[in-house]
């Protein structure tokens, strides 16, 4: 299969969904500039990046085109000043000093879309906030006119028997959030990778994350 035939798969399974359609955020770690040029010739408008330098390289020889660039990994406090210049979503947020220091980068730029990450799996080797610490992290956030916190993220648990869990207990919190933050515009629920995404999909995910189902094996 070629890039426009995994694409057209993805998009048919986003369009059976049973709620809101799902958006395609294209996950372009490792991805040369023209394939993710070509991927934009077919249609996407959303890329996630999760290392700062490589996604720099990529949107420079790519800023004839109109991406929204997410992103998706890990935040040092020393990169959010790049981060909130250069992306229009930060997906990973995990602590408050991160979002403090994402709110006071972007300046005159329009609020950042923000996503707390949440640890759902309980696995320490991921990033992430306890689900506990979620709706105090989002409080704080939203204070902060720099950011627009959009919703939540979360990698599932990668065993399939336990994924499921972990998306229906997403649900819930992201159900909890738009309740007791009625007012934020909570929209955004993003979960689901290439190996999952259909559970993601089912659970009520409105983004899912896919690289490799996308562009194949990373190097
Ligand atoms: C790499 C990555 C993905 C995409 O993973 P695939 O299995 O290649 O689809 C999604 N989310 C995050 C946070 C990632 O780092």
């Amino acid at each position: 299969m070629d890039l426009s035939q995994r694409l057209a798969n993805l998009q048919k399974q986003c369009a059976a969904a049973p709620g809101v359609q799902p958006r395609l955020l294209a996950v372009s770690k490792t991805v040369p500039a023209r394939t993710l040029r070509a991927a934009y010739a077919l249609g996407l408008r959303h890329f996630g990046e999760n290392y700062l330098q490589e996604a720099l390289a990529k949107q420079a020889e790519l800023a004839d085109l109109d991406i929204q660039w997410h992103f998706i990994g890990r935040i040092q406090r020393n990169k959010t000043q790049a981060i909130a210049e250069h992306f229009q979503w930060v997906e990973s947020v995990d602590r408050l000093l991160i979002a403090e220091r994402l709110h006071a980068a972007r300046g005159d730029l329009p609020p950042l879309n923000c996503l707390i990450e949440v640890a759902i799996s309980g696995e320490a080797s991921k990033g992430g906030v306890a689900p506990a610490e979620v709706l105090p992290l989002a409080r704080a956030m939203t204070a902060l006119p720099g950011l627009r916190l959009r919703g939540l993220m979360a990698l599932a648990n990668p065993d399939p028997q336990l994924a499921p869990q972990d998306f229906a207990a997403m649900a819930r919190l992201y159900g909890q959030l738009q309740e007791q933050l009625p007012s934020a515009g909570i929209d955004t629920l993003s979960m689901g990778t290439s190996g999952d995404y259909p559970l993601a999909i089912a659970a009520g995910a409105t983004e899912i994350r896919i690289g490799t189902a996308l562009f194949g094996a990373r190097a």
